[in-house]
C-alpha cells in the first residue's frame, strides 16, 4: 500500500479553507498542489490600501474563542502580529436613532429584559410580549426550524425585526426567517430543546459565553489586516500554489482523480491521488455533477448572498466621525442601503498608533433578496452610502478615498435543514476514495469553522490512507 507521504493531493480552491487543508496535508508529509482559479490566493480574505492604510476587503476579524484560527496564525509565524479589538461596543441604528445592542443577548435574542428596556429598541407593548415566553407551552422544534419563526413564536415578531435580523442576519447577509436554528445558533438550539423557555436558554448561553470571555478577547485581527493570513499560510505550507488555475472538471481514475484545469482551448490534466474540494457551493456542485451527483444536487440547493463592502477614508477630525464604539447595524426592516458599518480605525487600535491622520469606516451593502443596490456602479454606490452616513452620523465631508469590494455569491445561506444536507453531502463524498470537501458551506462560515472543516477533510483523506 502507498503511504500517505508518497501521495499527491490537489486542493481545489485557495481560500482560507483550502490553504488550511494544504498546510495540514503538508505538515503530514503529503505533496500538495493548490489550484486556485483567481489570480491570488485568499478568497474572502484580502487586504488592500485605502488612503494609504491597509484595509481588509472581506473578513476582518477572527473569533478568538475557538482555537483553530489562532492556532493557524501562530503556526504560520504571525502570532506576534495578532491584535485584540480595542472596542466591540456596537449600536443598532433603528428607526433613525442609535440604540445600544442590549447586553446579555445572543445574536440579538435577548436574555436581559432590563438592558433591553434601557436600549429602547422595542415599544412597551413589544417588550411586554417577551416574558410570555416563560409560560408558553414548549415549541416543537422537530429536526430544525428557522431562527425567525422560533424567536417570533416565543418572544414576538419585533425581536426578530429589530434585533435578530440586524445581528444574526448581518453575519450571513441573510434573513432570520430563512436561517436554520440548528446550524446558525447550535448552542441555543440545544439549550432550547432542553428547556421550554427561550429566555432561560439565552440566559444559560450568555452565562457560558461570559465565562469564556474571562479567558481573553473575543475578536482579534492582524496588524496590517487579516488579509495577510492567506499568503503566510500558503508560504508556510510549502505547497505548490497555482493561481489562475480554474478547475473545470473532475474525473475518477483507477488510482485517484484527474482534474481538467484551464480554459476549453488550453485545458491541462492534473493527475492526483486525492482531492480536497474547497470551493463555494456553486462550483463544488458543478465539479461533482459527474462523479458524485447526489452531493452535487445537495450543493446546488445551497443559496448564496451577494454583498459589497465599502471602505471610506476620512481625514481624522472630520465633523461627525464617531470617537468611540465599533460601529452600527441597521435592521433590514428600516429599508436603508447600508446594513452595517464598522468604525475600522476605532475597532483596531494599531491604526491610531500607525496612521493617526486617517479614519476608516467600512460599510456593508446587500443581503439575500435585497441585492438590487449592487447593480449600481462603484461611484453611485459610494455616493448612496455617503448619503446614508450623513443621515446616520452627520458626516457631510467628502472622503479622502473610497474602495468598493464586491462579493458576488459571497456568503452561503444555512437554510432550515442545513445540517442534514451537509450530512448527506459528506456521506456521498465519503463513498468516493481520495475525495473530501471543506469550506464555508459546511460547518460554519466563520474562519475558525472553515479551518476546522479543512482539518476534518484532511483527517478523512489521511484516514483512508492509513495515516494517523
Ligand atoms: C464580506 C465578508 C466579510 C466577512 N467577514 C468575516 C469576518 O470578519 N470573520 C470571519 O470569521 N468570517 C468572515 N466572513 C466569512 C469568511 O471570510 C468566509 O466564510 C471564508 O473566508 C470562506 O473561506 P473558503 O476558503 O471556504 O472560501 P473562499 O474564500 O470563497 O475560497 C474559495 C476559493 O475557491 C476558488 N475557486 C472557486 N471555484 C474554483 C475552481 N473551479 N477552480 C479553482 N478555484 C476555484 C475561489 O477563487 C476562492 O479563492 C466574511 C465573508 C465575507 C464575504
Amino acid at each position: 500500500m502507498t503511504t500517505a507521504t508518497a501521495r499527491h493531493v490537489a486542493v481545489v480552491g485557495g481560500g482560507i479553507s483550502g490553504l488550511a487543508a494544504a498546510h495540514a496535508l503538508s505538515t503530514a508529509g503529503v505533496r500538495v498542489t493548490v489550484l486556485e482559479g483567481a489570480d491570488r490566493v485568499g478568497g474572502k480574505l484580502a487586504v488592500s490600501d485605502v488612503a494609504g492604510l491597509p484595509v481588509d476587503e472581506g473578513a476582518e476579524s477572527l473569533l478568538a474563542r475557538r482555537p483553530e484560527g489562532l492556532e493557524l496564525v501562530r503556526a504560520v509565524g504571525l502570532g506576534d502580529e495578532l491584535r485584540d479589538a480595542a472596542t466591540t461596543t456596537a449600536a443598532i441604528w433603528s428607526k433613525g436613532v442609535f440604540r445600544p445592542v442590549p447586553a446579555g443577548s445572543v445574536m440579538g435574542v435577548p436574555g436581559d429584559l432590563r438592558t433591553l428596556a434601557a436600549s429602547r429598541l422595542l415599544t412597551t407593548a413589544e417588550l411586554a410580549r417577551i416574558p410570555i415566553d416563560t409560560w408558553l407551552p414548549r415549541t416543537r422544534l422537530g429536526e430544525d426550524v428557522s431562527v425567525g419563526w422560533y424567536v417570533a413564536r416565543r418572544m414576538g415578531r419585533a425581536v426578530v425585526d429589530r434585533l435578530v435580523d440586524p445581528l444574526l442576519g448581518g453575519v450571513y447577509a441573510g434573513r432570520a426567517d430563512e436561517l436554520s436554528l440548528a446550524a446558525t445558533l447550535p448552542q441555543l438550539a440545544t439549550l432550547a430543546r432542553e428547556r421550554r423557555s427561550l429566555l432561560s436558554a439565552v440566559r444559560e448561553a450568555r452565562d457560558r459565553a461570559a465565562q469564556e470571555q474571562q479567558r481573553g478577547p473575543v475578536f482579534v485581527s492582524l496588524r496590517g489586516g487579516l488579509g495577510r493570513l492567506p499568503d503566510a499560510v500558503a508560504a508556510a505550507s510549502g505547497a505548490t500554489i497555482r493561481c489562475g488555475a480554474v478547475v473545470r472538471r473532475m474525473d475518477r481514475t483507477a488510482g485517484g482523480w484527474s482534474l481538467t484545469v484551464g480554459s476549453a482551448h488550453d485545458a491541462r490534466r492534473v493527475e492526483v491521488d486525492g482531492v480536497v474540494l474547497a470551493v463555494p457551493p456553486a462550483p463544488a456542485a458543478r465539479l461533482l455533477r459527474h462523479p458524485v451527483p447526489v452531493a452535487a444536487a445537495e450543493l446546488s440547493a445551497v443559496q448564496t448572498a451577494s454583498m459589497a463592502v465599502l471602505a471610506l477614508a476620512f481625514a481624522n477630525g472630520t465633523p461627525g466621525l464617531p470617537e468611540s464604539g465599533s460601529g452600527y447595524l441597521v435592521p433590514p426592516a428600516d429599508g436603508r442601503l447600508v446594513k452595517a458599518a464598522t468604525y475600522t480605525t476605532n475597532k483596531w487600535g494599531w491604526y491610531a498608533a500607525e496612521h493617526p491622520d486617517v479614519a476608516v469606516i467600512r460599510m456593508s451593502v446587500g443581503r439575500i433578496d435585497d441585492e438590487a443596490d449592487l447593480q449600481r456602479d462603484d461611484d453611485e454606490l459610494v455616493e448612496a452610502a455617503l448619503a446614508d452616513l450623513a443621515d446616520a452620523l452627520g458626516v457631510h465631508t467628502p472622503p479622502l478615498d473610497a474602495r468598493v469590494s464586491r462579493w458576488g455569491g459571497g456568503l452561503p445561506q444555512y437554510a432550515v435543514g442545513h445540517l442534514g444536507r451537509v450530512e448527506r453531502i459528506r456521506a456521498a463524498v465519503a463513498r468516493e476514495p481520495g475525495l473530501a470537501v471543506c469550506g464555508a458551506t459546511y460547518d460554519g462560515i466563520g474562519i475558525p469553522a472553515c479551518i476546522a472543516s479543512a482539518r476534518a477533510a484532511v483527517s478523512s483523506l489521511l484516514g483512508q490512507w492509513g495515516h494517523d
